[in-house]
């Protein structure tokens, strides 16, 4: 199959083509459709499968038809992650202008909007390896109330955001909410910021949730807050 038939719009075909790209993996083929056609999605795959690509393809093509607000909030288990998620997103949505921000902690803050270079470790684009700037909860928090199209945070920093200054992320019109390394994020290590997080999405959303492996807390979520349409592409 092409991306055209998977049911994507010619100008992400042709974001594809310029990153030659020319046709979907496996994870894609699966997941593109469902997604499009408004369902949550479980998808089994690791990094390097072409996992970043396959909810954010969807994600940018409903967003052209509909945009506004905060659209998607995209989690992730480390910083490195966020940034190439992040860079994705802004290659794959560079001709409708998206706007992304990466919410991490520690070291290092990079947003769409300001043009502050990503760093990237499997990333040879030298602009991408220039030094970061120190992390600055200010300057995210300026970016947050800017209102980015797409947020895309670890867990622990996005948590003290929203309780540091709640009416400043804008949750409440989420469309999307993308767990990217699930088994990761559903440990325990996470789960007291995933609570307060979840509280302040809507639940009338999509979920697309990505893993490497299938644990118990994932096969638990298949049913778990009325969501008994869960489709498995894996
Ligand atoms: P990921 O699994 O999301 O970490 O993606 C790994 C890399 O594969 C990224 O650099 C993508 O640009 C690239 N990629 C994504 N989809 C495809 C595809 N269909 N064919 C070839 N490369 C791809």
């Amino acid at each position: 199959v092409s991306f055209a038939e998977l049911g994507l719009n010619d100008w992400l075909v042709d974001s594809l083509r310029a990153m030659s790209i020319r046709a979907p993996s496996e994870i894609q083929s699966a997941c593109i459709p469902p997604i499009l056609a408004g369902r949550d999605v479980i998808g089994g795959a690791k990094t390097g499968s072409g996992k970043t690509a396959a909810f954010a393809l969807p994600i940018l093509q409903k967003l052209s038809e509909d945009p506004y607000g905060v659209f998607a909030l995209v989690l992730t288990p480390t910083r490195e992650l966020a940034f190439q998620i992040a860079e994705q997103f802004r290659v794959l949505g560079k001709s409708i202008n998206v706007k992304e921000s990466v919410v991490v902690g520690g070291l290092g803050t990079y947003s769409g909007v300001q043009k502050t270079p990503p760093s990237s470790p499997t990333c040879t684009n030298p602009i991408h390896t220039a030094h970061l700037p120190p992390t600055d909860m200010m300057k995210q928090a300026l970016d947050l109330s800017r209102r980015p199209h797409i947020i895309i945070a670890t867990p622990g920093r996005l948590r003290d955001h929203i309780q540091s200054s709640p009416n400043a992320v804008h949750l409440s019109r989420l469309r999307f909410l993308v767990l990217d390394e699930a088994d990761r994020l559903l440990s325990s290590t996470f789960a007291s910021d995933l609570e307060t997080i979840l509280s302040h999405v809507p639940s009338k959303r999509q979920t697309l949730l990505f893993t490497a492996t299938m644990t118990e807390s994932i096969l638990a979520l298949e049913h778990a807050d009325n969501r008994p349409f869960v489709h498995r592409c894996n």
